[in-house]
Parts: structure tokens; C-alpha cells; sequence
């Protein structure tokens, strides 16, 4: 399994499509995965751009690893991204129900990717949601790459301020090289 981490409009979605395209991974994009499945109170709160239940998320990504075949190469695009998610995570490791291959941190300022999203104008690419999963970012997915690495996770940072072409160079030279 691949990790791709980082804040929103940092790349993930693009990444783990062009990395999924070109070297066959099988990707799962929670974000994707949740905008189709989630309604009432949990959209509602997707929307505004706070993150879901650790359970809830856990109990899916679960459900979605069952449905595929043991040796299949996964990419994983915005899982985990809480300290208790990756708990989980390493305990499949330990149980040797997952190999974890890489982890990546695609790093960008606010301000770099504040643009991106305005661009985008997906459904929750408005004003107040972007400021909130920016805090979410800072509150969750910020201790838990520290998390990461203090639990025998190498974390390779990427600077995701970059075209996407240079990114994706990037990530596949460490790939290969490990
Ligand atoms: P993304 O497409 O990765 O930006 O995710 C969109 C939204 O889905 C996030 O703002 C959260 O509301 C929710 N989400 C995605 N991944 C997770 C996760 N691992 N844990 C909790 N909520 C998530």
C-alpha cells in the first residue's frame, strides 16, 4: 500500500490518478469514495468540509480493502488523515494484512493551494469549508504524519508547489528507488 497525505489542493486526487494510470495501482480516493456513498448529516458535514468518524471512515476502508484481491497494489488518496485512523492502519501491518510500501506528504502553503481550489470549484470548494478543512488539516493530518514518523513510518515530504508533471516525477524516483 501507498500512502498520498497532504492538505486539500495539494495534489492527491491528481497524483493518485496519474500514478494509478501509469503503474496500475489500484487507487481508492476517500474523498471520491465518500462524495458518492455519504448522505444527510454526514454530507452535510463533508460539505462544510469537516472530517468524518474515525469508525465510520475505518469501518469502510475496511469493507472496500475485503472487496479486492490480497496481492493487489493499493494507493490510498486521503486515508489516513487522524491519528486513530492510522492506528488501525499499522495494526493491519503488524497483522500482516497490508505491506506498507510508501508514504508521501504532498506539502504546499495555503496560499499556493488556495488558488487551486477557488479553480476547481468542486461542491465544497467554497469559502468557509476550504478555511475549515484547512483547520482540520492543522488539527488531524499535521500531528499525525509527526505520528507517523515516531511510529517507524518513513514519511517522504513532496513539495507539491510544482506542476503536476514534476510531482509525479518526483514521487515515482522515490518509488523506484525503494
Ligand atoms: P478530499 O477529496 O480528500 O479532499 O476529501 C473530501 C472530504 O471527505 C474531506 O473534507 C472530509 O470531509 C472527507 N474525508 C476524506 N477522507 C477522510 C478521512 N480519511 N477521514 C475523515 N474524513 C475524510
Amino acid at each position: 500500500m501507498i500512502l498520498l497525505m497532504g492538505i486539500a489542493g495539494s495534489g492527491k486526487g491528481t497524483q493518485g490518478k496519474m500514478l494509478a494510470d501509469t503503474r496500475g495501482f489500484h487507487l481508492i480516493s476517500m474523498g471520491e469514495v465518500l462524495r458518492m456513498y455519504v448522505t444527510g448529516e454526514q454530507r452535510e458535514k463533508m460539505l462544510a468540509g469537516g472530517l468524518l468518524d474515525d469508525q465510520e471512515i475505518i469501518a469502510l476502508v475496511d469493507q472496500v480493502l475485503r472487496s479486492l484481491p490480497d496481492d493487489e497494489e493499493v494507493l490510498m488518496d486521503g486515508f489516513p488523515r487522524t491519528i486513530p485512523q492510522a492506528e488501525w492502519l499499522l495494526e493491519q501491518v503488524k497483522a500482516g494484512r497490508l505491506k506498507l510500501q510508501a508514504a508521501f506528504h504532498l506539502v504546499a502553503s495555503q496560499d499556493a493551494v488556495k488558488e487551486r481550489l477557488v479553480k476547481r470549484a468542486r461542491i465544497d470548494d467554497v469559502e468557509g469549508a476550504i478555511e475549515k478543512r484547512f483547520e482540520e488539516y492543522r488539527r488531524s493530518t499535521e500531528p499525525l504524519i509527526k505520528w507517523l514518523s515516531e511510529n517507524g513510518v518513513t514519511v517522504t515530504d513532496i513539495n507539491a508547489e510544482r506542476s503536476p508533471e514534476a510531482v509525479n516525477t518526483d514521487i515515482l524516483s522515490h518509488l523506484n528507488g525503494s
